[in-house]
């Protein structure tokens, strides 16, 4: 559902993403794992084009990703994203932040945008915090209502760039049991993340890049019990 073909990105010099080539299926889990700098948050940010790439192409369901126009907005819709820093609008209630989207790019009808995100919020746990404003809700909450909200746009794959960084430890398994909860429902999800636990329990696939390269591409199981490239052995002997 997701095809990246030959994408390469310089940022002035640097060659932030190498020749990346990389294919999603429906409904596939896959987790990017790499050191700081590597180029996973460039990678999840041009996947819906909110940075250009200099060649390639990015394909959402079949269809090229454009540079720019209306049809980038309409294709951008299948993709959700969820940053680390939850980008909640802060002057807009809990259920607003939801019922936004749909109301404004799909002209939904506010009553049924209303039942829609009451669903979503119902089902990432946070339906009871509807009225408030986000600086009221922990960063857990937060974060929930975020993956909400993308969700409310019905998006065919959903994008993560650490999403739990940001978080208190004990607000970090609520994000994540939500997030296991979305792949076994079959959501197509790339997930940026430092939770190794995560990568082993939900991911189908494990990419693990480094200075701008997909450098292995594995199962959990084979990359946490026997990586093959000397950067992945490195990058695993330095977490706890
Ligand atoms: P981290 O784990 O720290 O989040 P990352 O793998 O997500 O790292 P990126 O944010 O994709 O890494 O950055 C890849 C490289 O591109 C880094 O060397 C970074 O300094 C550089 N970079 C990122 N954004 C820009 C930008 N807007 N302009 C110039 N260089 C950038
Ligand atoms: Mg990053």
């Amino acid at each position: 559902i997701v095809r990246l073909s030959g994408v390469n990105k310089h940022y002035g010099h640097l060659h932030v993403l190498q020749n990346i080539n990389l294919e999603v299926s429906k409904g596939e889990v896959v987790v990017v794992l790499g050191p700081s700098g590597s180029g996973k948050s460039t990678l999840c940010r041009t996947i819906n084009r909110l940075e250009t790439i200099d060649t390639g192409s990015i394909e959402i369901d079949g269809k090229v990703l454009p540079e720019e126009g209306k049809m980038l907005a309409k294709l951008r819709a299948d993709v959700g994203m969820v940053f680390q820093s939850f980008n909640l609008f802060a002057h807009k209630t809990i259920l607003e932040n939801v019922t936004l989207g749909p109301i404004k790019a799909k002209g939904m009808k506010k009553s049924d945008a209303d039942k829609l995100a009451m669903s979503l919020l119902e089902r990432v746990g946070v339906a009871n915090q509807k009225d408030k404003l986000p600086a009221q809700l922990s960063g857990g909450q937060q974060q929930r209502v975020a993956i909400a909200r993308a969700l409310a746009m019905r998006p065919k794959v959903m994008l993560f760039d650490e999403p739990t960084s940001a978080l208190d430890p004990e607000m970090i398994n609520e994000v994540l049991d939500t997030m296991i909860g979305l792949a076994k429902e079959g959501m197509t999800m790339i997930v940026v993340t430092h939770e190794m636990g995560f990568a082993r329990k939900a991911a189908d696939r494990v990419i693990f890049m480094a200075d701008g390269l997909i450098v292995e591409e594995s199962t959990p199981d084979k990359f946490f019990t026997n990586p093959e490239s000397a950067r992945a052995k490195d990058f695993l002997g330095k977490l706890i």
